[in-house]
């Protein structure tokens, strides 16, 4: 087991790692509790970004220094040791970028290239996750005949069949180029699907063998742009294309990947879903792989980008993983304007999975106002967050009370700091509006004049002004979840 920062091959620089260790302790952010623990219950706690298409301040886009560096000190306060990005490939490429994009694109990698350099110097490795199949949009509009058979591309995605020979240059081509922008990360991982990949009838012939050559080819390829970097290979969603297609093929994969790579297999991680119960993880950990468990704690294709604090879903989760022994666990975050707490509060259960809801919920706090006062008025409210989310007919007065105690919260802290919080109550707004909603769902004139107010709110915000015509679109169906409860999923 390690301490923080075992694993790392970036101490901060000029920093010991004990003159480290006393510089953590002394952020004001956690509780003693919760730093107590000399073996944490999963060695490499990594955050997973995902960058989406551009919704400022929620998503990365207008990030600078700054910005990053504040984002990195939450995470490393959070005991988070690595960080994991994947760049939406189809918009947001610097290869063949579309031209109207081409000098944003060109800033989003020189600030990700600059976030691998500030997240060194804290001791946290970086991945980069990467699709070879899926392509920059103009490119693969060029060459029809090489488009892919998978429904990805009917919901327009733009992936390529990798058994068409013509589609390897491309895919070497378009993804040299962005492993070489991030050559100073510590690890690369190669997704298969999600999107991307290719179901045709040649692709199902041998269904596994275009994907143990995406695995030779690229792991060769990064090891000649980074010889230390530590390579990973996810298997999400092989058990859904099992299932659908109904040819078993995953244990065939892990197969033939030990079988070609001879004893460095050992090197690579596997990564896969710690929540589907058909997942891959304890038959890669079985071969001798390395594993590292997803956590999908924000689902893409939910528009819920408000404040989630999912306590019950980390204190089972974060327990199945410390009994199944795997190498690394990380966790989704898509929206960080709106959700890093969430993402704080997932990095504390990896730490600690011993700690209680209410410890967990107060060390959050605290992190997030860096003054115990506010912190103990967030702490419950945070529980009462959840509680709305999770237990179906919320109760409108409850929600009036969020919103109170998220107003209380930000009144006691400093401009600066209030600043930094302003998306707490605009959340706490947004939910007594949903909440209203999911009381109002069989009245339709009462959920037109929710609606729009919920829109009207959510204009006037700093957060989530531009997710307000999607919000309000979506506003029935996050009313709904609400008023059945929304243990099931989670996003
Ligand atoms: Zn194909």
């Amino acid at each position: 087991m390690e301490s923080q920062n075992a694993g790392s091959d970036h101490p901060p620089q000029g920093l010991t790692r004990r003159q480290l260790l006393a510089r953590a302790a002394a952020l004001p952010a956690v509780s003693s509790e919760l730093t107590s623990p000399s073996a944490p219950a999963v060695a490499e706690r990594g955050v997973y970004l995902n960058v989406p298409s551009p919704l400022p301040p929620l998503t990365i886009h207008d990030w600078d220094e700054r910005e990053w560096s504040r984002y990195l000190d939450l995470l490393t306060a959070s005991r988070f040791n690595r960080l994991y990005f994947y760049l939406w490939q189809n918009e947001q490429s610097d290869f063949a970028a579309d031209p109207a994009h081409k000098a944003r694109n060109r800033r989003l990698h020189e600030s990700l290239r600059k976030m691998i350099g500030l997240a060194h110097r804290r001791g946290m490795k970086v991945t980069f996750l990467f699709c070879p199949t899926f392509m920059p949009r103009v490119l693969w509009t060029q060459r029809p005949e090489l488009h892919a058979d998978i429904e990805y591309v009917r919901a327009g995605f733009p992936c390529l069949c990798p058994s068409r020979p013509d589609s390897w240059s491309l895919m070497r081509d378009v993804y040299r180029h962005e492993l070489e922008w991030f050559r100073q990360a510590d690890g690369f991982q190669l997704w298969f699907y999600d999107p991307g990949g290719c179901m045709c009838a040649e692709c199902r012939r041998d269904i596994t063998a275009p994907l143990v050559r995406q695995a030779e080819e690229f792991r060769e390829m990064s090891r000649r742009i980074q010889p230390r970097a530590e390579f990973q290979i996810s298997l999400w969603p092989v058990w859904e294309w099992e299932s659908r297609l109904k040819i078993r093929y995953g244990l065939e994969l892990l197969d033939r990947l030990k079988e070609r790579f001879g004893e460095a297999h050992r090197e690579i991680a596997i990564t896969d879903s710690m929540d589907d119960p058909r997942s891959f993880l304890n038959a890669a950990k079985e071969r001798g792989f390395r594993t590292q468990a997803f956590l999908f704690l924000t689902h893409v294709e939910t528009p819920f980008l408000f404040l989630f604090p999912q306590f019950d879903y980390l204190k089972r989760t974060v327990a199945r993983l410390a009994a199944a022994g795997y190498s690394g666990a990380f966790v989704h975050s898509l929206t960080p304007g709106s959700k890093a707490l969430n993402t704080c509060l997932s990095g504390l259960a990896l730490w600690n999975p011993a700690a209680s809801e209410d410890e967990l919920a107060y060390s959050v706090s605290l992190l997030f106002t860096g003054k115990p006062e506010a912190a103990r008025r967030l702490a419950p409210a945070l529980r009462l967050w959840e509680r709305l989310i999770l237990e179906g007919s919320p109760k409108p007065e409850e929600a009036r009370e969020l919103r109170r105690q998220a107003e209380e919260t930000i009144a006691l802290l400093s401009d600066e700091r209030r600043r930094r919080l302003i998306w707490l109550p605009e959340s706490a707004q947004a939910m007594e509006i949903l909440v209203e909603g999911a009381a109002s769902l069989n009245d339709p004139t009462q959920m037109v004049r929710l609606t729009a107010r919920f829109r009207a709110l959510l204009e006037s915000t700093h957060t989530f002004r531009a997710y307000a015509p999607q919000g309000a679109a979506e506003f029935r169906r996050m009313a709904q979840w609400l008023a059945g409860g929304w243990r099931r999923e989670h996003f």
